[in-house]
């Protein structure tokens, strides 16, 4: 796998493969790969001539310092798994490369970012809008892959591709789990065995909401997430919230029998780590 850190190498590069008729395949990362990234690269390469991962940490999406400090950094093994999936290209550039100037760019994507992560972290999808701008215009894919894990950045991103009208196709897989149900996360990477025995009880809550979605209103599922998470140690849940699964507005009532798809998402703290979980139900 060649291994690239500067734009224009990897643009001359992709000028290459494009000449050749290649299919290109993106998976952009933040690194500390995990079975959901591998996911996402297995899937790309099974659809495209070539696949290409980034791994970038972006500076512009963390609303707080000791998040982006903290985030997990382990680009050998990382490069280790790559080759391992059959990789072909992966970009790892610092954020100088990135981001010769200060970026000024202001984007506004309405009311999807008015809601759960939108709301909860200020600026956070002004800094992807900005990073996988910059990354698709670098990389030119065909295809770039995406997990269902963060659910409205893919709306976002979609808003992206159809506002700037980027030529290419975005692709989403389902969330990738660990057997106790618990999210796969680079930041899981940061949790005590304890905590993550803990954040399993997250997907819990969810399917728990699942379970209660033909039998209560809106306002008690709420409750009731909440008050199962509060008997939680070491779990402070800062949203919770039902939404409707395409335009990620919260849902007022449910209709069961609709055929209306709905999105459990959240939030929360488990010790001083922040990890998100969502599940799509049809009802
Ligand atoms: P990240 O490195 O966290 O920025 O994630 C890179 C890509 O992998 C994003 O599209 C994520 O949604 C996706 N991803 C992260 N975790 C999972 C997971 N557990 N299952 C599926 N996709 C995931």
């Amino acid at each position: 796998m060649e291994v690239i850190t500067q734009t224009s190498i990897l643009k001359e590069q992709v000028q290459t493969f494009r000449c050749n008729g290649q299919q290109i395949g993106f998976v952009p990362t933040m690194g500390a790969l995990h079975e959901g990234h591998l996911q996402l690269l297995r899937a790309s390469k099974k659809e495209n001539d070539i696949t290409i991962c980034s791994i970038f940490v972006n500076p512009t999406q963390f609303n707080n310092p000791d998040d982006y400090k903290l985030y997990p950094r382990t680009l050998e093994q990382d490069t280790a798994l790559l080759e391992r999936v059959g990789c072909d290209l992966l970009f790892a550039p610092n954020a100088e490369e990135v981001y010769p100037q200060q970026s000024l760019l202001q984007f506004s994507f309405g009311k999807l970012e008015a809601v759960m992560e939108g709301e909860h972290r200020p600026g956070h999808f002004n800094g992807v809008a900005t990073v996988v701008s910059k990354l698709f215009h670098i990389v030119q894919p065909h295809k770039a892959y995406f997990g269902q894990k963060d659910l409205q950045q893919v709306a976002i991103i979609r808003q992206l591709v159809y506002g700037l009208s980027f030529d290419l196709q975005l692709v989403c897989y389902p969330t990738v789990r660990e057997e106790s149900g618990l999210a796969m996360s680079s930041r899981n990477k940061r949790l005590t065995a304890q905590q993550r025995e803990q954040a399993a009880h997250l997907y819990k809550s969810l399917q728990l909401a699942q379970e209660l979605l033909r039998k209560q209103p809106v306002f008690v599922i709420k409750d009731e997430v909440k008050a199962y998470l509060h008997q939680v140690e070491g779990i402070n849940l800062e949203y919770f919230e039902i939404a409707d699964a395409l335009t990620l507005q919260p849902v007022e009532h449910l209709e069961p029998g609709s055929g209306k798809e709905v999105a459990l998402c959240m939030a929360a703290h488990v010790g001083e780590v922040r990890l998100i979980d969502n599940l799509l139900v049809n009802l």
